[in-house]
């Protein structure tokens, strides 16, 4: 029988208990309650534990379990993929110069009829249910153990090198015991859990809008061309844009963004990007909760005002708005590297090179007043610039990496490299990585790059 290890809660951080009862001091004035110390058990013991498995999360996973490593992905939503799934966005910008599993991804994809059957260009779109079970089958043969509906809630280390982390769930709060921890939260939940320093935001320590996506359908594209962002409208400069958000102006409603896009998956099925709820931080539930509940209100009034316009509108209708609100901003963990807004200009070229970004700065302003005059590339002319290894691997913890939006970077370089194309191999790599330092009893900083054979392209 497998020995069980249990963990004392007093070491570790708190957190709202699951299947405990404890009594409160004052049920009616207490400001706090006191939580009993008690045993929490060790579920399993891996080499490699993701956390989060949106596009980089699943990708480090994959990679993790295809190299040889025993490997658990947790996933507090109830399908893989992130913001692709959860959050319905069906397009992956930055995606051209990325070979290994982004390639393989858009190849599958499109063979089992999963990918957008109208162009989007230089991005690609795809059918969101599609990428769920895509990923499932990729994690199932990859080995890899799936935990979803489980939440990341805090960690334990020794000497400070973390040694587990507690999660909660149905099944109550459990521990897991692993030798590498990959940070893909999107927010840097479990590396903020372990104590990581990082940055959130611009100079004034806010961020940018979240908006909540939706799909739609019951609209063709033959006669709603004018307004989609398609293949053609992008190469001359996406005036689809002005043109629908006059559209949701004539039904009735103001967007809170200014630049609505249609997003084609299929003739007659499309993702909506038409809301910007700014001021709100990701990282505290009460205002997600708000941003969440203000943006699904909005997108019913601006589907309801375009339908009542009738003609090529007036069978329009949402199909699903996303799960998870799309967050833009979340927080950017300390790492070995920090790739700065200097780099972009420069072009950098990193010998531990995980990708390649071209994708130009994308900063959705961060007051309502400045989102028709501010420039969305604040001005920085970019060259085609680096991601290296060392902003995947944490400064302040050992035995912790991050891969997609929480990796180390300042303001301006994440609103570039923050896109999916670029969350991919940032996930594949430091699953490979974080596969050969689990296996050879080693830190990820102590692989050396030429182990890794890694190519970018
Ligand atoms: C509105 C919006 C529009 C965008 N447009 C585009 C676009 O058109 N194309 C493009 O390529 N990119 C776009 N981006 C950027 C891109 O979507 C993100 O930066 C990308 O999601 C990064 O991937 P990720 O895996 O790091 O994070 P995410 O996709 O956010 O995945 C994080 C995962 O971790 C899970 N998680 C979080 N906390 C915990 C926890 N404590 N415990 C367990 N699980 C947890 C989440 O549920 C999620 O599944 C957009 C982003 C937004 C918000």
């Amino acid at each position: 029988m497998e020995r069980r290890h249990f963990l004392s809660t007093a070491l570790l951080s708190a957190a709202n208990p699951l299947l405990q009862s404890f009594s409160a001091p004052d049920a009616h004035t207490a400001a706090a309650l006191q939580e009993s110390a008690r045993e929490i058990p060790v579920t399993g013991e891996y080499d490699v534990i993701v956390c989060g498995a949106g596009p980089a999360g699943v990708s480090a996973a994959i990679e993790a379990g295809r190299n040889g490593a025993k490997t658990l992905l947790l996933e507090v939503h109830g399908c893989l993929g992130g913001v692709w799934t959860s959050g319905n966005l069906t397009w992956i910008i930055d995606n051209q110069n990325k070979p290994g599993l982004m390639r393989e991804i858009m190849q599958d994809l499109t063979q089992r009829g999963g990918s957008a059957t109208i162009s989007g260009g230089d991005s690609f779109g795809f059918d969101a249910e599609e990428m769920k079970v895509l990923l499932e089958e990729y994690c199932l043969k990859a080995n890899v153990t799936v935990r979803l509906f489980t939440r990341v809630a805090a960690t334990a280390k020794k000497d400070n090198r973390l040694t587990h982390i507690v999660t909660e769930s149905k099944s109550g709060r459990e521990a897991w015991a692993g030798k590498i921890f990959i940070d893909c939260s999107g927010d840097g939940d479990l590396a903020a859990q372990a104590g990581c320093k990082y940055e959130y935001g611009g100079s004034d320590g806010v961020g940018q809008p979240m908006s909540l996506l939706c799909l739609v359908s019951g609209i063709h594209y033959n006669e709603i061309k004018p307004f989609v962002r398609d293949a053609e409208d992008s190469k001359i400069g996406t005036p689809s844009k002005k043109r629908l958000e006059n559209e949701i102006i004539r039904g009735g409603v103001k967007p809170s963004y200014t630049r609505p896009g249609l997003y084609p998956i299929r003739e007659d099925l499309y993702m909506l990007m038409t809301n910007h709820e700014y001021g709100f931080n990701g990282t505290d539930a009460n205002q997600v909760s708000l941003a969440t509940l203000r943006a699904r209100a909005e997108l019913h009034k601006i589907v309801n005002g375009l339908r009542g316009l009738g003609g090529v509108w007036k069978n329009l209708r949402i199909v699903a708005t996303g799960e998870q609100i799309g967050v833009r901003e979340g927080r950017r963990i300390h790492g070995l590297y920090t790739v700065t807004r200097k780099d972009l200009m420069e072009g950098a070229r990193q010998h531990d090179a995980v990708c390649r970004v071209n994708m130009g700065v994308d900063v959705h302003s961060v007051k309502k007043d400045d989102e028709s005059k501010g420039s969305y590339s604040r001005g920085v002319k970019l060259l085609p610039y680096d991601i290296p290894m060392r902003a995947l691997i944490a400064s302040d913890v050992q035995g912790l990496m991050m891969a997609g939006r929480c990796i180390s970077g300042d303001f301006i370089a994440h609103s570039s490299y923050r896109v999916t194309g670029n969350a991919v191999p940032m996930g594949q790599a430091a699953g490979r990585v974080g596969a050969i330092a689990a296996l050879s009893n080693r830190l990820p900083q102590e692989v050396k790059w030429e182990e890794v054979k890694w190519q970018v392209e």
